[in-house]
């Protein structure tokens, strides 16, 4: 995929060594150059991003390398270059049709088609209806990501759908080189910015990343002055305004992550606490409704976490399972296993030894395909949805599955 005729800027360095990085560096210098050209040419560019801090920011980096350039040839930056989170975490059929609308009224008027830039999504299967329409008139499309492709056939199946597709997973990296490390270091190759050096910590915190990448990323934090608390509670505080930011455009999130440190920790401060008393909040009710059974080897904790919760604020379902996971498996001893149940969804948290949800998940796809069930995540964290009629069942095959493959033999 890599071709031979790129020619690598060898000073393009990076912000910490990396042989993974290495290996994405030809992709990632044509990504930057295509994006130079776009920016010449005055097309038009939409970036997207995924609604998480992680997201955020991936693609504020770029938009910092990106707006400088833009301004220095038009007047008007806003209307040459367009950031919005992404609705869905993948690229949104609708958000296409929005890019298409803008795109079509610039082919109109004699330019070309614009260049679509998607950041912390566009990896799978969900994705390509909206990358093969795009692409269909002749829009360009980069994607950044490390979520874990769809492969068909030992190929990732967007690849062809895309002009670059730069993806941990296609070098033999994973995941844990997260969207806001490679939107970070290309945004460095677009243009030099200052200040962004700790902004790979933060996703990697939130993303929670392991491994030598995100070590080299904290030390380079910690370097620039912030302590690993800070970024932690930061990454959360994002967190919490992404959510409320919803899918607008917005530039609250890039003033947050730009301003002086001691301006940060006032902003960290009345945040945290919020959240604090929200945690609080929900932790007390969940031990009153929360429905625990003893399995033997392992314990189940099954909850209504959309029932629990109130629609709309935050924390949403996931990250609400997630925290009173944590505080659970605090307490108790056994290992266990959470389920977070919505009408059509259910969102697992483990720390049974050995369990991979997503062997689970991918057994009953096979064996039940008509409950239409799909998803995944980590091997310890991820969410199942399914047709809402099948939900008794799905959750029926869950603990048997459990049962047979973790239980006592
Ligand atoms: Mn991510």
């Amino acid at each position: 995929m890599i071709s031979e005729n790129t020619t690598v800027n060898s000073s393009n360095k990076f912000l910490i060594e990396s042989e993974l990085l290495d290996k994405l560096k030809q992709e990632m210098v044509k990504a930057a150059d295509k994006i130079k050209k776009a920016i010449a040419e005055s097309r038009l560019i939409i970036l997207k991003h995924h609604a998480d801090c992680d997201g955020y920011i991936g693609g504020i980096a770029i938009e910092f390398a990106i707006k400088p350039l833009v301004a220095k040839k038009h007047r008007s930056v806003w209307y040459h270059f367009k950031r919005t989170p992404s609705k869905a975490p993948y690229y949104d059929y609708q958000d296409s049709l929005k890019d298409i609308h803008s795109g079509l009224g610039e082919i109109k008027e004699g330019k070309k088609p614009p260049l679509v830039i998607i950041v912390d999504n566009g990896s799978t299967k969900e994705d390509l209806l909206a990358l093969k329409r795009i692409r269909e008139l002749g829009f360009e499309c980069i994607v950044v990501d490390h979520h874990k492709p769809t492969f068909k056939e030992g190929k990732a199946v967007v690849a062809e759908h895309t002009d670059i597709f730069i993806n941990p997973y296609l070098v033999g990296g994973d995941s844990n080189l997260t969207a806001g490390m490679l939107g970070v270091e290309l945004a460095m190759m677009i243009t030099k910015i200052e200040n962004i050096e700790h902004l790979p910590a933060i996703s990697g915190i939130t993303d929670k990343a392991q491994g030598a990448e995100f070590e080299k990323y904290i030390e380079l934090a910690k370097r620039k002055g912030f302590s690993v608390e800070h970024l932690t509670k930061l990454g959360r505080c994002i967190d919490f305004e992404a959510f409320y930011i919803g899918f607008f455009d917005s530039s609250v999130v890039s003033n947050i992550l730009l301003m002086k440190l001691e301006e940060q920790k006032k902003y960290v401060d009345l945040i945290s606490y919020e959240m604090e008393k929200r945690v609080e909040n929900i932790i007390q009710s969940a031990e009153k409704y929360l429905k625990m059974t003893d399995a033997g080897m392992f314990e189940i904790i099954e909850i209504e976490i959309s029932n629990l919760l109130s629609r709309g604020t935050f924390p949403p379902s996931g990250k609400a399972t997630g925290m009173i996971f944590n505080h659970m498996s605090e307490k108790r001893e056994k290992p266990m296993i959470m389920l977070g149940k919505g009408e059509d969804y259910i969102t697992i948290r483990s720390n049974i030894p050995g369990f991979d949800l997503n062997k689970m998940i991918a057994e009953l796809i096979e064996k039940l395909p008509h409950t239409r069930a799909e998803g995944g995540g980590h091997e310890l964290a991820g969410t199942v949805k399914f047709a809402a009629l099948a939900k008794q069942e799905v959750l029926d095959f869950l603990k048997k599955y459990l049962n047979d493959n973790h239980g006592a033999n």
